[in-house]
């Protein structure tokens, strides 16, 4: 074996087990392994979980904010979309790939072996940019899976439409767009497809991304998925509109996004800082989370933007994400809670078609280990990550020295 971690407390067994891994893979799992290995870990009991997934970002924009040079006044998404496009003509080929480094360190620390970005893909000059984020994809790819999608207006330039085809002929995995908000839905919706089976990729859009009840592009993706025979390969992030829907509307909405087998994508941190400016009471605008769920739709949650004129929050953190979601869909019941896990982990990965992710035997050895005893902590107290595997590999080892100097009688941590 090349690793043995002993002790370890899964989140589906009552008791610690140890976890052989060889070659990459989770060779075994059971109590008190007595087996030979290079390295060992003893866990005394902490928590071990599958790779995190962070199944929507934006590379090319975080931590643009990082400086303040790009503030955005109002907060809006449309203010944000603006200040974007003047700060993406002066960002630099290093200052992408600084950026972009910084990112994936930090989301590696966290945890995350596995991530999909979206890569804005509007003119040819964002071919640049998506170059050195597919340079630095190769850097790491020993430590994380990045998966691309390109990012436009579909269908509203034959600039942009040229574009995202080249950069799907460069290396972008998934074609991305947001039609609801061009003039045009259905049309931006018809190219999108037009490109996604040409090239035989899947789809991942921003879908709805407003407070507009009468917003119904989930629905039209829903029926062109079913109509094009997608079903299961098509993402929509957001969803904001289904949450200022009536009752009875969303309620035929969801049940065509389960029909279409749609992955549904939440995105609390960005919704909260985005939806409902200057409305009262201000709504939190995020998606029918328990809605989605109770029909059968894999619902996962993600970053977003991080540090950057859309949402100045964010630490690439998805068990921040899954706190989030708890806190901004009401759910906080031990099976909520788990959901809010498998948002992050199993459901993500689904989304983003991982092949035999989980911690189980045969599997890749993408694993992280948490500073924590208690599995009840992880979505409702994040605890801090001690370590990153990534097919077998120790990525990331953190280890912190604490000093408590007037503490009397002992405390569990
Ligand atoms: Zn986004």
């Amino acid at each position: 074996m090349d690793w043995l971690l002993t002790n370890a407390r899964l989140t589906d067994h009552a008791d610690t087990v140890d976890i052989a891994i060889a070659d990459g893979r989770i060779a075994q799992i059971g109590p008190a392994l007595a087996l030979p290995a290079a390295q060992r870990w003893e866990l005394d009991g902490r928590v071990v979980l599958p790779g995190l997934v962070d199944p929507h970002v934006h590379l090319d924009k975080t931590y643009l904010n990082s400086s303040g040079s790009y503030p955005n006044r109002s907060g809006t998404l449309l203010e944000a979309i603006d200040v974007w496009r003047t700060a993406k003509k002066e960002r630099t080929r290093s200052d992408v790939r600084a950026a972009v480094r910084r990112a994936l360190y930090t989301a590696i620390t966290n945890g995350v072996t596995a991530m999909r970005t979206h890569i804005d893909t509007e003119e040819p000059s964002d071919l640049e940019t998506l170059a050195a984020i597919l340079e630095v994809r190769d850097e790491f790819r020993y430590a994380i899976d990045l998966q691309i999608v390109a990012l436009a207006f579909a269908g509203t330039s034959p600039v942009i439409d040229r574009t995202m085809a080249d950069a799907l002929a460069l290396g972008a995995d998934s074609v991305g767009g947001a039609p609801a908000l061009v003039p045009d839905p259905q049309a931006s919706l018809s190219t999108i497809f037009g490109l996604a089976q040409r090239t035989g990729k899947p789809i991942d859009l921003h879908i709805d991304e407003t407070e507009d009840p009468t917003s119904r592009t989930l629905f039209a993706l829903a029926e062109m998925t079913i109509a094009a025979g997608m079903q299961g390969q098509v993402t929509a992030g957001h969803c904001c509109s289904l949450a200022f829907t009536d009752d009875a509307d969303a309620g035929k909405i969801i049940e065509k996004v389960a029909e279409a087998r749609l992955h549904v994508v939440t995105l609390p941190s960005c919704n909260l800082v985005l939806m409902g400016r200057g409305m009262q009471p201000t709504p939190r605008g995020v998606t029918r989370v328990k809605e989605l769920l109770a029909a059968g739709v894999n619902v996962c949650a993600g970053s977003d933007n991080v540090q950057d004129p859309f949402n100045p929050f964010g630490s690439y953190d998805p068990l921040e994400t899954a706190n989030l979601t708890g806190h901004t869909a009401h759910m906080t019941g031990e099976s909520d809670l788990r959901a809010c896990l498998g948002m992050v982990t199993s459901r993500a990965a689904h989304a983003l078609g991982l092949p035999d992710y989980g911690l189980t035997v045969g599997a890749p050895a993408d694993l992280l280990v948490l500073d924590t005893m208690t599995p009840a902590d992880i979505v409702t107290a994040p605890p801090p990550r001690l370590a990153t595997f990534k097919a077998g590999r120790l990525i990331v080892r953190t280890q912190t020295e604490r000093e408590w100097t007037h503490l009397t009688g002992s405390v569990q941590a």
